[in-house]
């Protein structure tokens, strides 16, 4: 079964889209297989796979209105282990109708219950609201990726949504986890980035990831020809980057997973 994680931040900007793509697509490269999700309807992960309209079939869009299951919404990609669904969103009633659909918060969930066996990974890129698209992605994850770019705003988001997750534990997602505060677009030695840093390890420090990416042109400039980092500029510093946070989410998920096997073999000797 895959670990679904969803890269959520209520605030506008901070690199979810670029880290879900990057993300993804480094987990393909390590052969995991993965299926990252477009839940923003305006489609910034499509573009930046190179997903023009000409090369979208069904989407989320089609799913949400129980039009096609998820299996026929998902796209190959260039990498042969990550596959995509697009949000397909292509006018403003569209929209509308699917914000009212999600309002709904269990339709991801139920229609993932098949599709994620295939997979070892699913990365949702949520929107940077927490309503409709982004409660459904809550709803169905294991585990929520928050991108933080240095900034007192930021932090406030971080609160937010934290609180969110709080609330989505009691109505809807029992067993919803932090999978760590990953700060993005970092530049070092700045008066906000040394502000931004403390605070966070002062509050959250036990759930800030080791990974840092750097401020990076190269993950821009990939977006804008449609390939994830690592097919554009595997040298650079954001490619890096992002195959080192998938290394750590790698390494945190076999730790899981050998804690979970040595614990049903302890329960196995006492039962
Ligand atoms: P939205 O809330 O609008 O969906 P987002 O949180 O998904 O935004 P992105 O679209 O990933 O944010 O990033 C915002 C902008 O910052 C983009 O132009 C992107 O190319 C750029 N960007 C993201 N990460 C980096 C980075 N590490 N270095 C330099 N530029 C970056
Ligand atoms: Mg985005």
């Amino acid at each position: 079964m895959a670990r679904i994680i969803a890269v959520a931040l209520p605030k506008g900007g901070v690199g979810k889209t670029t880290t879900a793509v990057n993300l993804a697509a480094s987990l393909a490269v390590a052969e995991q297989r993965t299926l990252l999700i477009d839940m923003d309807s305006f489609g910034a992960s499509g573009l930046s796979l190179g997903f023009t309209e000409g090369k979208i079939r069904t989407g989320l869009f089609e799913v949400f209105n129980f039009i096609t299951g998820l299996p026929s919404a998902i796209h190959r990609t260039e990498l042969a282990f990550l596959d995509f669904v697009p949000s397909n969103v292509q006018s403003l009633q569209a929209e509308e109708r699917l914000m009212r659909l999600a309002e709904n918060r269990s339709i991801l969930k139920n229609a993932l219950r098949g599709a994620a066996q295939q997979y070892d990974y699913v990365i949702l890129d949520c929107p940077p609201v927490l309503r409709g698209l982004s409660t459904n992605a809550l709803t169905a994850a294991d585990s929520v990726l928050v991108p933080v770019k240095s900034g007192h705003f930021s932090l406030d988001a971080v609160d937010k949504l934290m609180k969110y997750v709080d609330w989505m534990r009691e109505v809807a997602n029992k067993s919803l986890e932090i999978e760590g505060i990953l700060l993005t677009m970092h530049e070092p030695n700045t008066r906000v980035t040394d502000i931004t840093m403390r605070e966070l390890q002062a509050k959250h420090h036990k759930h800030m990831l080791q990974t840092i990416i750097p401020k990076n042109t190269v993950l821009g400039e990939a977006s804008f020809y449609g390939k994830p980092a690592i097919l554009y500029d595997v040298n650079s510093r954001g490619s890096a980057a992002y195959l080192a946070l998938a290394r750590e989410i790698i390494a945190r998920q076999a730790l899981r997973k050998a804690q979970a096997l040595a614990s049903s073999r302890q329960f196995g000797q006492q039962g």
